[in-house]
């Protein structure tokens, strides 16, 4: 049995049978990541001490008769912006190559509660930024399924760990697609929660009105398994909540699926469009009501608003990396002169942060500037609203929106890193959906030379449960 290629259920399955310990489970993990991490790079820390460690612990519970959680004794990959107590954290960025996280994440102390186990951190775009990985400070990681190819991004390494069949599953954030969209290209499942439904404390924080974490795994199931032991009110964000369960009752008889008419746009690859139309068909044919709804404003405006907004939270959000309160400083450069304050801050955020970051940062403090909010920052807040009014209109004739993830397959590595302009084109499904603060599942659907293509089925708020249910209904098929 290839232990490194089982799902949650299937790894707790085998725990609590005696077929194989926690500790051969992940030291199965931590041989994979040996033998292949070298040409995937999906990791930038490993922590096989604590791995090890922490399998023990399970192993001594199951030989004492105690009953485990799902979570106990599986092995996960945590994105390098998620904040593990003690362990290294750099966001892929130089300014925090040597960073130590004081503190955990809600989310790291949820999974610790039940007893998974982290084999390391993982490699995105830096800070957050990009579609490819290839931002990263640290070198790009690639897409198992094709190594000459990009695994998405930003939580590119998380994504191609779970593809790679190093991690059982990962945690990923998203904040325009940087979970759904590596989930896309590397073919695994992932979800980014409604705003609010999981704590964004202990995030390194990108855009906070749009910030998600999430999971990203082989199986619909393992993706909820995931959401269910991390969601939930934490006092230390205010913006999360405990939302009322609704108990919606799952039926595909009539359940009405909506196709934005808008989202099949020109330029499209001819193979994605094809398995994202056949998965619709086959939701027909298993007894779904296919409606045509309109989402006029998300096409078309939805990532300039995005790029916008969230610049501008950027350069709010980075403006702490200043060379003096953490993270890499020029002043402590000896072959450097220092003359003044200003030139600490100009040279540390120059020598420490890499060129997409500061793009961003310039175009977030222009879009803020006196005489310039107006016109970009209060303009998109507006662009918003709008789209936020679209979704509302379309859930009145739908229960569930269908639409691809990405335009495209996975590029090559190298394809778009000239031209930021096309790289920002790959959200252009996904980014709406954090504007309207709304679930969003990517799960694989099919493939297009041989390369995965994800749909993508987005809920109403709180709704997350309803679309991993849909999801897991669709895998099924
Ligand atoms: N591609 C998006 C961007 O570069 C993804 C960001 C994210 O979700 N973290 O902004």
């Amino acid at each position: 049995m290839n232990l490194a290629s089982l799902t949650i259920t299937q790894a707790h399955d085998g725990l609590v049978k005696k077929e194989f310990s926690a500790l051969e489970l992940a030291r199965a993990f931590l041989d994979e990541i040996e033998k292949s991490d070298k040409s995937i790079f999906a990791f930038l820390t490993l922590t096989p001490d604590l791995a090890l460690f922490q399998a023990k612990k399970i192993d001594d519970l199951i030989s004492q008769g105690n009953s485990i959680p799902l979570l106990a004794g599986i092995p996960a990959a945590i994105k390098d912006n998620i904040l593990v107590e003690n362990m290294r954290c750099t966001a892929a960025s130089k300014i925090l190559e040597n960073y130590t996280a004081p503190y955990s994440a809600t989310v790291i102390k949820k999974l610790e509660k039940h007893g998974s186990i982290i084999l390391g951190k993982t490699n995105l775009d830096e800070f957050a930024m990009g579609a490819s990985t290839e931002n990263s400070a640290f070198g790009p990681t690639k897409n198992p399924r094709n190594l000459s190819r990009v695994p998405g991004g930003s939580s590119g390494g998380s994504a191609a760990a779970v593809a790679g069949n190093l991690a059982v599953y990962a945690l990923g954030s998203d904040t325009g697609g940087s979970i759904r969209q590596p989930a896309s290209f590397c073919g695994v499942v992932g979800l980014k929660p409604t705003y609010g439904a999981v704590s964004r404390y202990g995030l390194i924080a990108m855009a906070s009105s749009l910030d998600q974490i999430g999971p990203l795994a082989k199986t619909v199931e393992d993706a909820r398994i995931v959401f269910d032991a991390i969601r939930g009110r934490d006092h230390f964000d205010s913006t999360s909540i405990e939302p009322e369960v609704k108990n919606l009752k799952f039926k595909i008889k009539n359940l009405r699926v909506g196709v934005p008419k808008e989202y099949f746009i020109k330029g499209m690859e001819k193979g994605v469009e094809k398995a994202v139309k056949n998965a619709i068909n086959k939701l027909e044919e298993a007894g779904a009501k296919i409606v045509e709804v309109s989402l006029p404003h998300c096409t078309d405006y939805a990532l300039a608003a995005y790029y916008i907004l969230m610049s501008s939270e950027v350069s709010a959000n980075l403006a702490r990396y200043d060379g003096i309160k953490y993270g890499y400083s020029e002043a402590r450069n000896p072959k450097h002169e220092i003359r003044n304050l200003i030139d600490v801050y100009l040279q540390s955020r120059k020598n420490g942060l890499g060129h997409e970051v500061r793009r961003r940062i310039m175009l977030g403090t222009y879009a803020l500037s006196s005489g310039y909010y107006e016109a970009y920052y209060l303009r998109a807040q507006k662009v918003r609203a709008k789209i936020i009014e679209d979704f509302a209109n379309a859930f009145k004739k739908a229960d569930v929106i269908a639409t691809p993830v990405a335009p495209t397959t996975a590029f090559k590595l190298g394809d778009k890193t000239k031209d930021p302009l096309s790289m920002y084109l790959a959200d252009i499904f996904v980014t709406a959906v954090n504007l309207a603060g709304l679930p969003g599942l990517s799960l694989p659907c099919g493939k297009s030379s041989d390369l995965p293509v994800g749909l993508q089925f987005i809920g109403k708020h709180f709704e997350d449960n309803f679309i991993l249910e849909l999801g897991e209904f669709f895998e099924k098929l």
